[in-house]
């Protein structure tokens, strides 16, 4: 029997997000959520997808991710699916920052882990809980292929002048310190996907990625190449986010140390948790934001137009960078589900080619679609993104590649 499954983790510092695909047809054999890990309130989520079935539930303490993957282990079981099934190709875990070194998906063994591991400065937030669950699922089954597949590997491609920020270089590299980008598994999916929309190959179309969701991102690429990416060193760059600022001017920080008295700790949970939008108006939630602005609320309204500023600032900085532009996708929570985004984000664009049909674009759909006019000279598409997908893919493609 061949096997055709593959699991994928997303480990969090205290969730364990799973999916099992059967990659025959890329189908989601289950999907589940293990949350509060360490809490006495932990709670595993699991939906056999398989026929439709019902979702089951599990609460109470979940002490570590050990103990959060024997019990998924457990629920997949129950299903027929156990991880002990031949069928079980290999595992793949979202690993957020690869650094330069890691431009592929790669098969992990203990080198990996600890270049991984070396890494951890520079993504203190996410590289140890990505670790944790790749070790867990190793001991679980040492005989399976790991697969790591980064967030930062799309990006490798910037070119140094993307990459770099202009500051001393000898500092710069003795820190590891230059625009690494992130989102890559969505930015190197939606990118396909679109020139699949399009009918073209990846190589001969320029596109605009706006991965919007919580955290945000935007990547120009050419010819199925990144060549410039929002987020940089950590993704705290670029786009307002949900709870990130983006983009300020670095002397903010040094402000607030000396005359707001702020030490760096507290800066550093300023601008990753209490900006961008909760920070402008109190919801990062845009269906919440546009059912505030239609009450005539002027926070939120302020929240939105900020928010919007600066998207458009980072289309037309990626139409300069690309010089001609087949595409612009929007993708994730906010990009596929919030048409008055797309909208104020092209509104006034026509210079550059840049045009939503109204209808098209207010239209409810699954798939990936265009919602520009016909015959616009850039086609502005909503590209549902599967960050799972991708992953399961490249870890699948990786597994056959060095069993042939
Ligand atoms: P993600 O991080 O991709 O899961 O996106 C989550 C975000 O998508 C939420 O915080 C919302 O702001 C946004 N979102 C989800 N559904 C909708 C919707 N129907 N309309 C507008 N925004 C939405």
């Amino acid at each position: 029997m061949t096997a055709t499954r593959v699991l994928v983790l997303n480990s969090g510092s205290s969730s364990l997000k799973y999916q099992l695909l059967d990659m025959r047809d890329g189908g989601r054999l289950a999907v589940g959520l293990v949350e509060r890990i360490g809490e006495r309130t932990s709670r595993l989520r699991h939906t056999p997808s398989a026929g439709g079935g019902e979702s089951r539930e599990r609460t109470g303490a979940i002490a570590d991710h050990d103990a959060a993957l024997k019990a998924v282990a457990e629920e997949l079981a129950r299903d027929g699916l156990g991880l002990d099934s031949p069928e079980l190709a290999a595992i793949g875990h979202r690993v957020v920052h690869g650094g330069r070194r890691f431009t592929e998906p790669t098969v992990v063994d203990d080198a990996v882990l600890a270049e991984i591991e070396r890494l951890i400065p520079v993504a203190p937030l996410h590289n140890p809980a990505n670790l944790t669950g790749i070790r867990t699922a190793r001991a679980l089954r040492p005989d399976l292929p790991q697969v790591a597949v980064f967030d930062t590997a799309f990006h490798t491609t910037m070119p140094e002048s993307a990459a770099r920020y202009a500051i001393d270089v000898e500092t710069a590299d003795r820190h590891r310190i230059r625009r690494y980008g992130f989102h890559g598994t969505s930015h190197a999916f939606v990118s396909r996907a679109t020139a699949a929309l399009l009918g073209r190959a990846p190589e001969d179309v320029n596109v605009i990625v706006l991965h919007l969701g919580n955290g945000a991102s935007a990547s120009a690429v050419r010819g199925g190449t990144c060549v410039d990416t929002s987020m940089g060193l950590t993704p705290l760059e670029g786009l307002v986010m949900g709870t990130r600022s983006g983009d300020v001017d670095p002397a903010v920080i040094f402000h607030l140390a000396r005359v707001g008295d702020m030490s760096i700790g507290e800066i550093d949970t300023l601008l990753n948790k209490k900006s961008g939008l909760t920070g402008l108006c109190g919801d990062n939630d845009m269906r919440e934001i546009r059912r505030r602005i239609d009450e005539g609320d002027e926070r939120a309204r302020l929240a939105f137009d900020i928010y919007i500023h600066r998207l458009k600032k980072y289309i037309g900085a990626y139409c300069a960078v690309l010089g001609r532009v087949d595409a612009v996708a929007f993708t994730a929570g906010v990009g596929e589900n919030a048409a008055p985004v797309r909208e104020a984000a092209v509104a006034g664009l026509d210079q550059l080619g840049l045009a939503v049909d109204p209808e098209l674009n207010a239209a409810r759909a699954d798939g990936p679609r265009i919602v520009s006019p016909a015959g616009a000279r850039v086609a502005v598409a909503v590209v549902p993104t599967d960050e799972e997908l991708e992953i399961a893919t490249q870890t699948y493609a990786l597994v056959g590649k060095a069993n042939s």
